[in-house]
């Protein structure tokens, strides 16, 4: 099967040319369709399977087509709301960012390579900015991130916990939740994180959980966050 054959959206095709990618891996090449779908995921795979791209292509083809299929925004961003506010000499407000899709990756390093891998799958997207909520990130900067409103975001939990105390995140737009490497997370003792995160995210939200073991903890977690999922192992 062919990233074309999937059905990919025509920008995400483009993309994955330029980065030389002939052919999806073998679960990209499962997961992807099963995603598009609508199904949650639970996925058996290793890095360097290809796991980043078999959740982020089938997220972003379709974020894509539904900015398609609604080319104006709903509501004004953030940055678009402070300026009209200023224009009317009131004190702007920082509206919480609305993103509709999280990625919970267990380490800084991963959340970064995950941003680095969305901005080239979504080089040719408009809208589809990724931010990366981080640890050891200084908050100022965090916060102009977000007041961008970015359609995806990247977290380690802790850190994506404190902005939420902080009411700058509001998860009622979230379409799609991707916990990476999620074992790793169990092990560096993120349960309690994940279920709070998980708990203000809308019940309806499609969940893809990546993992190097689908036993014991993690397949606990994955029966509680998800429904009826294609269990995929690579
Ligand atoms: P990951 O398992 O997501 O860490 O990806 C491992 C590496 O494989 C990354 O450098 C990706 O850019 C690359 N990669 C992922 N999918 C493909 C593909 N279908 N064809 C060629 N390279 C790929």
């Amino acid at each position: 099967m062919t990233f074309e054959e999937i059905g990919l959206h025509p920008a995400i095709l483009k993309a994955l040319a330029d980065a030389g990618y002939t052919e999806p891996t073998p679960v990209q090449a499962q997961a992807i369709p099963a995603a598009i779908e609508g199904r949650d995921l639970l996925v058996s795979s290793q890095t360097g399977s290809g796991k980043t791209a078999a959740f982020m292509l089938p997220s972003m083809h379709k974020l894509a087509v539904a900015a398609q299929d609604n080319p104006l925004p709903a509501v004004k961003t953030p940055n678009q709301e402070r300026q009209s506010a200023r224009a009317r000499g009131e004190r702007p407000r920082y509206a919480p960012a609305q993103p509709k899709m999280l990625v919970l990756t267990p380490t800084r390093e991963l959340a970064l390579q995950v941003t680095t891998a969305t901005e080239k799958y979504g080089a040719n997207l408009r809208r589809m900015k990724a931010v990366s909520i981080l640890g050891g990130m200084p908050y100022p900067k965090q916060m102009q991130l977000l007041a961008r409103n970015p359609e995806i975001l990247v977290a380690t939990p802790g850190r994506l916990i404190d902005h939420m105390n902080s009411g700058k995140i509001d998860f009622s737009q979230l379409q799609i939740l991707v916990l990476d490497e999620a074992d790793r997370m169990l092990d560096m003792g993120f349960i309690d994180d994940i279920e709070t995160i998980i708990a203000a995210t809308p019940a309806a939200r499609q969940t893809m959980l990546f993992s190097a073991t689908l036993e014991g903890d993690v397949g606990r977690m994955a029966e509680r966050i998800t429904r009826e999922p294609q269990v995929i192992r690579i």
